[in-house]
């Protein structure tokens, strides 16, 4: 038998690192190889936190070998091997020519410019190329137009009970279990300060993935982030002990201290398991799963365990679907036409923000910050200044240990930003210093004042709150929303807005003065 020549090549994905994925239905040991690649290309189109490339290189490395082990021919292209090209496509050409398959097989990739990428060198290498439905969602990409096409506009709310009764998840008959869809009015707590959460679960990385720390620290000298600290699941395995961590020490109070934010507590009640997801090590429905047996065995109350299931069958769900169903101009969509770029504190945490300098030294600590971090502390400071978008994803995909384009795409661009005008949400999540002040201790040791918008102490997120405000007024005057934040700007004096505007445009231009990207 000619070695040599394979029958179907099956292409793996820094993202798709499930040896049971759809590309592997049918896979004949004896006929077919697996291609696996580290691709530089891919490691700095944008510039990436270093541990994020140990977490993906590391993970594939890992399953390189699990593949081996059942006996797969595995054709593997590291980083620094001499003959890797560098791209995707490149190597694709590579193997394409050495072992003349039949055809290319991938699952649906998690980032429409890599899917585009693919279907222009396989026609330019005139093989086949099979992209099969990606059984990781519970959802499917042609399932989610059909359900959003006759839709005027889309709620995360209708789209997660029809999953949750599609599914028969947390439901009783045609109701939903606890009486109530939705627990989120009981998810608003404020961590009391004596309250400490217990750490996550983290792994020492083994052999394989030391020697991608090495390889990372040679090869992406300057990155973000110190990758000889890297602690996150590499294997299917860590990932599901990980789960059973979160689920027996953080679940019971993940619902009640969702929307908390605490200094010196990165990760509070939540699950870290979002990296374990999006590389497909760890199965959503065995998440959902696992919440569901604890409140089952009456370990987790029920808005514990709907917050965790709105997240992970909702959310999760709906983003990817409105991605893939919206790309590739969702990717251009700037409905209040900010114009500013990303300020270099958001790397550096060089700022006297208390809220930014923590979230962002922890984003730089340990790649992570979570969801209430993103949206009301970070992206919220970026919406109010006037930063691009699409500037805002390309900086989350460079710090988030999680960041795939499907996911951070959609959160950042529509539910942070409000450039999408309102497609994943249907307001702007805007909020003056006093909602961080509700929500955190982060205001006490800030040497502003979140009650006060212009002065010496103003704070500048409440100062470029009333300037977000006054600037789209115009846009976002039909929202019925917005109604009662408008009514609240139409109290202040003209001699106020007057002095808040100009302090917001010294506090633009200042903070803008030193960008990286
Ligand atoms: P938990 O709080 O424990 O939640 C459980 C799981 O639910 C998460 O692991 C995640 O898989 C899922 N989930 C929760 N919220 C969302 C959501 N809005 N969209 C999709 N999945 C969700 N999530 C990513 O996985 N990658 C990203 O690049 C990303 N970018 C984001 C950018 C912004 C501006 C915002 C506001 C949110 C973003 N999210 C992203 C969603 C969410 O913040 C993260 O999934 C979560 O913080 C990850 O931490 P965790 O695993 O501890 O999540
Ligand atoms: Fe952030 Fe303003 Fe509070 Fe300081 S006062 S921590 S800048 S919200």
């Amino acid at each position: 038998m000619d070695r040599t020549k394979v029958r179907n090549l099956v292409l793996v994905l820094g993202d798709q690192l499930d040896p049971d994925g759809t590309a592997f239905d049918g896979f004949d040991p004896d006929r077919d190889a697996v291609l696996i690649s580290e691709s530089k290309e891919e490691a700095s189109y944008v510039p990436q936190h270093r541990m994020r490339l140990v977490l993906f290189f590391s993970a594939m490395r890992h399953l390189r070998d699990a593949l081996e082990k059942r006996g797969y021919r595995v054709f593997y292209g590291a980083l620094d091997d001499r003959a890797n090209r560098g791209t995707l496509a490149g190597e694709l050409k590579r193997r394409v020519k050495a072992s003349r398959p039949e055809r290319v097989i991938v699952t649906e990739p998690g980032d429409f410019r890599v899917l585009d990428d693919l279907k222009a060198a396989a026609k330019r290498l005139e093989v086949k190329l099979d992209v099969r439905t990606d059984g990781h969602f519970l959802d499917s990409v042609a399932d989610f137009a059909l359900y959003a096409e006759d839709r005027k506009q889309l709620r995360l709310e209708n789209y997660y009970r029809r999953l949750r009764k599609r599914h028969d998840i947390l439901m009783k008959g045609e109701k939903p279990v606890g009486g109530r869809w939705n627990f989120d009015a009981d998810n608003r707590e404020r961590l009391p300060d004596s309250n400490s959460a217990p750490k996550p679960k983290r792994f020492e990385p083994d052999q394989t993935t030391r020697e991608v720390i090495k390889l990372v620290e040679s090869q992406f000298p300057d990155g973000p982030g110190d990758p000889r600290k890297f602690d996150y699941p590499v294997t299917p395995a860590q990932a599901r002990r990980a789960l059973d961590d979160f689920i027996a020490k953080r679940l019971p109070d993940f619902g009640r201290y969702q929307d908390a934010m605490a200094s010196g507590q990165p990760f509070l009640y939540h699950s870290l398991l979002s990296s374990s997801l999006n590389l497909h090590l760890l199965d959503p429905r065995d998440a959902i799963e696992a919440a569901l047996a604890a409140y089952a065995d009456d370990k987790a109350p029920i808005n514990a365990v709907e917050g965790f299931v709105r997240q992970v069958l909702g959310w999760r769900e709906f983003v990817r679907g409105v991605y893939w169903w919206k790309m590739p101009d969702y990717a251009d969509l700037n409905a209040l036409d900010a114009d500013l770029p990303m300020p270099a504190l958001m790397w550096d945490a060089d700022t006297e923000m208390n809220c930014v300098r923590q979230s962002v030294a922890q984003l730089v600590e340990h790649a992570y910050a979570h969801h209430i971090q993103r949206l009301m502390v970070l992206g919220l400071f970026a919406m109010l200044l006037g930063v691009r978008p699409y500037d805002v994803h390309r900086w989350h995909l460079s710090m988030y240990i999680d960041a795939v384009d499907w996911v951070s795409l959609p959160n950042v661009v529509g539910m942070s930003q409000y450039g999408d005008g309102g497609i994943i949400g249907s307001k702007p999540y805007c909020a003056s210093g006093n909602y961080i002040n509700r929500m955190s201790d982060y205001c006490k040791d800030c040497r502003f004042d979140p009650s006060q918008a212009t002065g010496d102490k103003a704070c500048p997120i409440t100062t470029l709150y009333w300037d977000f405000l006054s600037r789209n007024r115009n846009r976002l005057k039909g929202n019925r929303r917005m109604g009662f934040q408008f009514k609240n700007l139409d109290r202040k004096s003209a001699g106020e807005r007057r002095a808040i505007k100009r302090r917001a445009d010294r506090l633009k231009s200042h903070l803008t003065a030193k960008t990286y990207l």
